[in-house]
């Protein structure tokens, strides 16, 4: 818990920064990077894997896939024959964790001064804290909230006159919520 009341690890320059060094490195070894494509399929022919196809058509050659979309999403991507092994099923028994939603503020003015610190703040409706998250959707309405203020974190950010920052709210949330949106279900 210590390290949550001093916020924890935050990356200079906030996130995005490991996603731009990870993208030099790629780019510097030849490599290319797309972004906003879904991977519909991954083909496979006598056990070994060909290539990928994407939702747009475009079907890309290799000798090697590494899937880092999480496995139930890289099973169903795979050929139903493949997903056929005992191992695959036993993963499809697995059910998923609990959702969440995240909420994010754009602020203006002298939070700091109105109780804003470099904190993680996880605030519990009760002192179960241990069955909230063996069972998380017990409680109907937001039973944890986690704040933090990832502006007040990072030397990089300059807030300029209008002091402009960042606020992030996460809470638990049933995924049966977002049903009706799931097209690919
Ligand atoms: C609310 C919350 C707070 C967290 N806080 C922390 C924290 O403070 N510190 C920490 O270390 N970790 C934290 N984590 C955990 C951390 O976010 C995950 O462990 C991490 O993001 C996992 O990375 P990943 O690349 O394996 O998967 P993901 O980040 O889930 O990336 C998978 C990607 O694959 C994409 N994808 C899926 N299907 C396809 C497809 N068919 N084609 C193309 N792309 C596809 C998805 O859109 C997604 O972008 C938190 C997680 C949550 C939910």
């Amino acid at each position: 818990m210590s390290s949550y009341f001093d916020g924890a690890w935050y990356p200079v320059g906030g996130s995005a920064v490991f996603a731009e060094a990870f993208a030099q490195a790629v780019r510097a070894g030849g490599g290319d990077l797309r972004t906003g494509e879904t991977v519909a399929a991954i083909r496979v022919h006598d056990g070994r894997v060909q290539g990928v196809t994407l939702e747009s058509g475009v079907s890309i050659d290799a000798p090697c896939v590494i899937s880092d979309a999480g496995v139930r999403n890289t099973l169903r991507m795979l050929p139903s024959e493949e997903v056929d092994y005992d191992w695959a099923r036993d993963v499809l028994e697995i059910e998923p964790s609990v959702g969440y939603v995240g909420m994010y503020l754009g602020l203006e003015g002298d939070i700091a001064a109105n109780g804003a610190s470099t904190a993680n703040d996880w605030i519990y409706e009760s002192w179960d804290v241990d069955q909230l998250w063996r069972n998380p959707l017990i409680e109907p309405d937001a039973p944890m909230m986690f704040v933090s203020f990832p502006s007040l974190k990072d030397p990089r950010h300059d807030p300029g006159p209008q002091q402009r920052h960042t606020c992030e709210i996460v809470t638990f949330v049933d995924p049966d919520a977002f049903t009706p949106w799931n097209t690919r279900a």
